[in-house]
């Protein structure tokens, strides 16, 4: 009986701590990914990409001009600009030059060999 007890007490310790290390691995893995790049000598920011994605305009480099205030200046442009896209009003993010990415702050102040 007392055996029994133990063992289902170590059994559950151990489906426990399974448990918890499955819960825990994504933060764990994030964790070293990012001290393994710092380790490695790559860029914390970008993780040597040398570029981050805009996050005004999600990386697509177009932004939707639904605003109230532009939708004047936004309507005059597009008729004289594709009026074909009249519906979807989006213009160049002014953000990243519409390019959708920046190239990395910490990676373009680093010469890189
Ligand atoms: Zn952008
Ligand atoms: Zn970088």
């Amino acid at each position: 009986m007392e055996n029994i007890t133990a063992s289902e007490i170590a059994g559950f310790g151990v489906g426990t701590l399974l448990l918890c290390a499955t819960i825990a691995a994504p933060k764990v893995d994030a964790f070293i990914s990012a001290s393994q790049r710092s380790s490695l000598g790559m860029c914390k920011r970008c993780g040597d990409l040398r570029m981050i994605a805009c996050s005004r305009c999600r990386g697509t480099g177009l932004i939707k001009a639904n605003g109230p205030f532009s939708f004047n200046l936004i309507d005059d442009l597009y008729k004289s600009f594709a009026s074909a896209e009249l519906k979807v009003k989006s213009i160049g993010c002014t953000k990243c030059q519409a390019r959708g990415h920046f190239s990395c702050p910490d990676c373009s102040n680093i010469p890189k060999v």
